[in-house]
């Protein structure tokens, strides 16, 4: 048999409360009767969202799926700047329970056609007049339509206890609308066949409610309220976000060490002569490109400076090598080993990557922030971060080391020079870059 609706029913009515969500882009959501959690696990993807709730009576079903509204892979490889906070609750919506008031939205898809008459009136007092949220969709059978379900006999469902017709819903809505300062649209999904929308309306009738009176009236109800907890918290899971403070070191350090590298080969390549292989990466990146050119110029003006990186990135710029740097340091104490470090300014950094300057914020929150990290190690005034490029045998080498430091002089790169040996024993920070 042809299906009826495409796309299914179902689908038709969450799809309503997306595209309110798209709309309205309420922060705090609550799903009554969320059932195996559908309607939830797409409500998740919108992250203006930074609260989702769903209530059900039957907790053996919301517990058979609820684990699908765990963070993924990609949720922790890549965290968003957004919250989230998912909760998952058994309880009854005739019962109030204060963890639930406050929301700026709340759904109800096909709930109270469950409960009994009594239970609505309950209903309605928890929802409108407790829980108060700024919206409220509710949607419901509409028994108007039945006759066009092909085989029904009596309810749509075996569990339902009533379904009304478009004036029955009507009804109750504008008596909730009068007894607890709402205002309702009255809509619906599931079209009826050609000619016969007006006569019996949509198959899932839909109540989009507003509250009237804005915020204040919310504090109203609120000064009165005693604090009930009547649910009992089945699922709960913060979603990975740069709000966090660790989350966002380690995003930032990721981005840190791959750009630092980069510029360190490349300038690198550029001093021996040889090709890098950056170069292809660059091509496919187009801020990597973009990193490599910063890199290259010597900044002309200083209106071009301030243009490019903003007043901070120009002071440190002019204070310090806006290039890289070469140079030679004493590798282990009591170690005839040489490194050759490459320096990498910190302003290059944050001005050549665009995640790293918008993660840090500027140069001097990524300066602190770096000064914390273990696996870093930064000049010793702070302003560039130095990375170890390859180790020498002085004694083995010396001759060869010769060469390579005139070779450095003749490439002309300035910067290059030879560190004298460290006073102090150097921590060994190659193992941690
Ligand atoms: N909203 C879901 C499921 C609707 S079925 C959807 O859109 O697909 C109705 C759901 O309401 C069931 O999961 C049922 O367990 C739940 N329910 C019934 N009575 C309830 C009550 N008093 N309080 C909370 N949930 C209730």
């Amino acid at each position: 048999m042809e299906p009826m609706f495409t796309p299914a029913l179902h689908r038709q009515r969450h799809q309503f409360v997306i595209d309110f969500v798209k709309r309205k882009k309420p922060k705090k959501v609550l799903d009554l009767g969320c059932c195996e959690c559908v309607l939830l696990k797409q409500l998740k993807f919108h992250r203006e969202i930074e609260l989702l709730v769903g209530l059900d009576i039957d907790g053996v079903q919301v517990k058979k799926k609820m684990h699908g509204l765990a963070p993924i892979s990609t949720d922790y490889l890549q965290p968003s700047y957004d919250q989230l906070r998912i909760e998952l609750y058994q309880g009854s919506v005739t019962e109030k329970d204060a963890r639930l008031r406050g929301f700026d939205l709340v759904t109800s898809i096909e709930l109270i056609e469950h409960l009994t008459l009594a239970d609505v009136e309950l209903f309605s007092e928890v929802v409108f007049g407790y829980l108060t949220p700024e919206a409220v969709i509710v949607s419901t059978p509409n028994s108007d339509f039945n006759p066009f379900l092909p085989g029904l006999v009596g309810f749509r469902h075996i569990d339902h206890k009533f379904e009304w017709t478009r004036t029955e819903f009507k009804s109750w809505a504008m008596k909730v609308c009068l007894q607890y300062g709402y205002e309702v649209e009255l809509t619906g999904v599931g079209q009826a066949p050609p000619g016969q929308q007006e006569r019996v309306g949509f198959c899932s009738q839909i109540g989009v409610f507003h509250r009237l009176g804005g915020k204040e009236r919310y504090n109203m109800f609120d000064e009165d309220a005693e604090d009930v907890f009547s649910y009992t918290l089945l699922y709960s899971i913060i979603y990975p976000s740069l709000h966090d403070n660790n989350i966002l070191r380690r995003v930032l350090m990721c981005e840190v060490v791959y750009w630092a590298d980069k510029l360190k080969r490349r300038w690198t390549a550029e001093e021996t002569g040889e090709r890098d292989d950056t170069d292809d990466l660059c091509q496919a990146e187009g801020e990597g490109g973009e990193c490599f050119r910063a890199s290259e110029r010597h900044v002309d003006t200083e209106e071009a400076q301030t243009a490019a990186c903003g007043a901070e990135m120009k002071t440190l710029v002019d204070q310090e090598e806006e290039d890289g740097e070469l140079f030679w340091r004493r590798g282990q104490p009591d170690s005839d080993k040489w490194r050759r470090c490459v320096s990498v300014p910190l302003a290059v950094l944050w001005c050549c990557c665009p995640k790293v300057s918008v993660l840090s914020g500027s140069v001097s929150n990524l300066r602190l922030l770096l000064m914390d990290e273990p696996g870093v190690k930064l000049s010793q005034d702070g302003s560039a971060m130095l990375l170890n490029h390859q180790e020498q045998d002085l004694d083995d080498d010396e001759s060869d080391d010769d060469e390579h430091r005139a070779d450095l002089e003749d490439s002309g790169y300035a910067d290059a020079r030879q560190c004298p040996p460290l006073a102090e024993p150097e921590e060994d920070w190659e193992a941690n870059v």
